[in-house]
């Protein structure tokens, strides 16, 4: 049965930091999104798409909002939804004090189930409608996530947590079950619906070397597996890594020793990398996933967008939340935050990058451009209405804005998850703030 969506859309056909943006970016002040089996079946003007529509369609008019490709967020934590917003210490003590005592509790597969309805919920009040997530140790936590997203429909990208050394010997496994574990899963979850599995060592720090060789040669016999890691996030931790893999010239060249950095490898931050790393990443096509509310909640510093993009060595680089370090579910709130971080920079993000950064940027980094991340048929239905009269101040500040860029700057220096009026997934209404 097909459905349809009525308002204002902004999509984007390619990238708005290497292309002009009237090149790249679709905005259609009246268009019409035609969704049937879980795809986009049409989209278009509505003056073109209405007289195509039998009248037994119904289409949903989106007044005052835009219709936007559903958020991505590339890096997130579900497990730490519990602690988020915890005081006072950076990476390695908030670690050891907040986050690894949380993560044990994901053992009880009923718990861990509990906080994945809740996580998911929250991504769907914030217009996210596929994400990339570490869950724990534990195998059943990460089924009990798939088989949550697996409810409505929804494209996760996850993986169990692979660490063998610097954690309680609750949260370790070993090399063998981490491949063994990892492997199983793949085999459960992979592919399942829209269930991607993730090959997931935490950081090198919590690995050994005979464990990141292990996730390596697991990484070669599944070729099309995604991987998620960290990279460069702390000073601290840079150090702590030189010391725990001496014959490696950089942290970056930790994770291509063990054949981890290839497309489809994701790994969040990549604040502290020389320009040799850089060329690495860009090289292999591994992506960087830029967290900005956790670097300035953790003070782990400012990551430098604009040279990570520049065009002759681009290194894709994605946006995540990294809850719960990071402190908002809301990708307008970490575009916000991505704003500033470039400034710092001396980089003044666009708010039609920053939009880009969070849907087809996502996804491009993903590997998944082909099916999400755009409003274009033929792609998954997945769609953020974003209500542009959100809040008093944002109604106010809107009589000024002078065109559609102007407007989403404000949404996303002014907004939240108020500003996030319905989510659709594979077609199905998943969120609607007044419903
Ligand atoms: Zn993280």
């Amino acid at each position: 049965m097909k459905t349809a969506l009525r308002g204002a859309m902004l999509t984007f056909r390619d990238d708005p930091f290497t292309h002009a943006l009237s090149d790249c970016a679709v905005y259609e002040p009246d268009a019409v999104i035609v969704m049937a089996n879980g795809l986009i079946d049409a989209v278009g003007p509505a003056a073109d798409i209405l007289p195509t529509l039998s009248a037994d369609v119904p289409v949903t008019v989106w007044r005052d909002c835009v219709l936007l490709p559903g958020f991505i967020d590339s890096h997130v934590h579900y497990p730490q939804t519990e602690m988020i917003g915890a005081h006072g210490e950076q990476l390695i003590d908030w670690l050891n004090n907040y986050t690894f005592v949380a993560e044990q509790g994901f053992s009880d597969k009923t718990h861990a189930a509990e906080i994945a309805e809740v996580f998911l919920r929250e991504q769907h009040r914030n217009g996210v409608t596929a994400s990339t997530v570490f869950c724990t140790v534990h195998p059943q936590s990460v089924d009990a996530l798939f088989e949550a997203a697996a409810r409505v429909n929804m494209r996760i990208m996850a993986g169990k947590v692979c660490m063998d050394r610097h954690a309680p010997a609750a949260l370790l496994d070993t090399p063998q079950r981490a491949y063994d574990e990892s492997k199983a899963l793949i085999g459960k979850w992979h592919g399942r619906g829209r269930a991607e599995y993730v090959i997931t060592p935490r950081f090198a720090p919590t690995s050994t070397p005979e464990q990141l060789d292990a996730l390596g040669s697991l990484a070669q016999d599944f070729p099309t597996t995604l991987i998620q890691s960290h990279l460069a996030e702390n000073i601290d931790e840079l150090a702590w890594v030189r010391a725990l893999f001496p014959s490696c010239t950089h942290y970056t060249d930790v994770y291509q020793r063990y054949g981890l950095l290839r497309p489809r490898a994701l790994y969040g931050h990549g604040i502290h990398l020389s320009e040799a790393e850089l060329d690495i990443l860009s090289a292999t096509g591994s992506a960087i996933v830029h967290c900005p509310t956790s670097n300035f909640f953790l003070g782990s510093g400012c990551f430098d967008l604009r040279r990570a993009r520049d065009a002759r060595r681009p290194v894709a680089v994605g946006l995540g939340t990294d809850l719960g370090a990071g402190t908002s579910f809301s990708i307008l709130q970490t575009l916000n935050e991505a704003y500033k971080t470039a400034q710092f920079h001396g980089f003044p993000l666009s708010a039609a990058q920053a939009i880009y950064l969070a849907t087809r940027g996502n996804a491009r980094a993903l590997g998944l451009d082909d099916r999400i991340g755009a409003i274009e048929a033929g792609m998954e239905a997945d769609i953020a209405v974003l209500d542009l009269m959100s809040t008093p101040l944002i109604a106010y500040r809107m009589k000024y804005a002078r065109d559609w860029q102007d407007a989403l700057f404000i949404q996303m220096t002014l907004g939240d998850d108020r500003a996030i009026a319905a989510t659709y997934i594979a077609g199905q209404q998943v969120h609607c703030r007044n419903g």
